[in-house]
């Protein structure tokens, strides 16, 4: 809700409107122009007001009006849910997006001979991190600068997109050079300061879930990267902590249905995070496909059994073609 100011508002004007609504039981951030405050912002976690109370505070000297909206996201309502990155629509009644690629950006050849084939079974977006955030501060972090140039180039090569991820705000302009999706890890949903900071790259954002958040905070996240300037952003539904560790993660697809149908927005599932296990990564990409999912982004790689990262939940490169032609039947069974 907002309470905007008569535009001959002084500042102490504002401060006993502020009074009131304080006394109401409403939390207020002020919005001003030009270092006058315009309008007092409601934040959601104040009391509910009525429809006396409304009338209550438009009654009040100062103040020229309400608007009481009821959605606590309300960019995120107005976002389109079709999209185009690089060439790809993607988003609700679209051919599902198949992203692919190693968890870790390791080599030029090694991002190479992914990307050829990711594009040979029709996959449209390379993924890959030259960032990583670890469980273990000894785990491997990424490559870096190199790493994000062997990535651009290999996905140029073969007419691909790019999604790499930041784990800091010291990486964002780096990452959102080359990237065209720029991923938020489930580790940075709820960091508002990286959030912000890949916002004003003016890049389409790739925002995972943390595996604990709850779907509205997850909406939120997204809500924090409209509200500071993102164009657009995806969901990645990519598992949440279970209690049973015959999978690593938990693949929500629920949510993928419920982002999906209820609130008709761009969602992909990622099986290889969601499971943790190679095996399952074409029965949960047909769920979540099934479920309403835009896209599938995968981790594949040349070798599995070398990589640096995320190894043991990596398709092998020549399943890949089994599993797009999956996931379109499962879309086109559905249609
Ligand atoms: C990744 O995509 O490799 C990754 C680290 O994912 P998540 O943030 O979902 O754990
Ligand atoms: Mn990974």
């Amino acid at each position: 809700m907002i309470v905007l100011l008569e535009p001959q508002a002084l500042p102490e004007d504002a401060e006993r409107v502020r009074a009131f609504l304080v006394g109401m039981g409403l939390w207020c951030e002020s919005s001003s122009e030009n270092g006058i405050i315009r309008a007092w912002r409601i934040l959601p976690h104040s009391a509910h007001v009525d429809a006396a109370g409304l009338d209550r505070i438009r009654q009040q000297n100062s103040v020229a009006g309400v608007l009481a909206g009821t959605s606590k996201h309300p960019l995120l309502d107005a976002m389109p849910r079709v999209f185009t990155i690089h060439r790809t629509e993607i988003g609700r009644g679209k051919p599902v997006v198949v992203m692919a690629g190693p968890c870790s950006v390791e080599s030029a050849a090694q991002i190479d001979e992914a990307a050829s084939a990711v594009a040979a079974a029709g996959g449209r977006f390379l993924r890959g991190s030259a960032y990583k955030p670890r469980s273990s501060p000894y785990g491997f972090s990424g490559y870096g600068v190199p790493a994000l140039r062997w990535l651009r180039d290999a996905a140029d090569r073969y007419g691909l997109g790019v999604i790499s991820e930041v784990t800091s705000e010291n990486e964002v302009a780096a990452v959102a050079q080359v990237a065209d999706l720029v991923q938020i890890g489930a580790r940075h949903m709820h960091d508002f300061a990286l959030l912000r900071a890949v916002a004003a790259q003016q890049k389409p954002a790739l925002l995972k879930r943390a595996p604990a958040a709850t779907v509205e905070e997850w909406l939120l996240a997204a809500e924090c990267l409209l509200a500071a300037g993102a164009p657009s952003v995806i969901f990645c539904e990519r598992g949440i902590r279970g209690f049973d560790p015959s999978a690593r993660n938990l693949a929500d697809i629920g949510a993928v249905a419920l982002l999906a149908n209820v609130y008709g927005l761009p969602v992909v599932v990622d099986p290889s995070h969601g499971a943790g296990r190679r095996d399952l990564i074409v029965p949960l990409s047909c769920a979540g496909v099934a479920a309403g999912a835009a896209g599938i982004l995968v981790e594949a790689h040349p070798d599995p059994s070398l990589a640096q990262s995320d190894g043991p939940q990596a398709l092998l490169l020549r399943d890949l073609p089994a599993l797009a032609s999956s996931v379109h039947r499962v879309q086109q069974a559905l249609a």
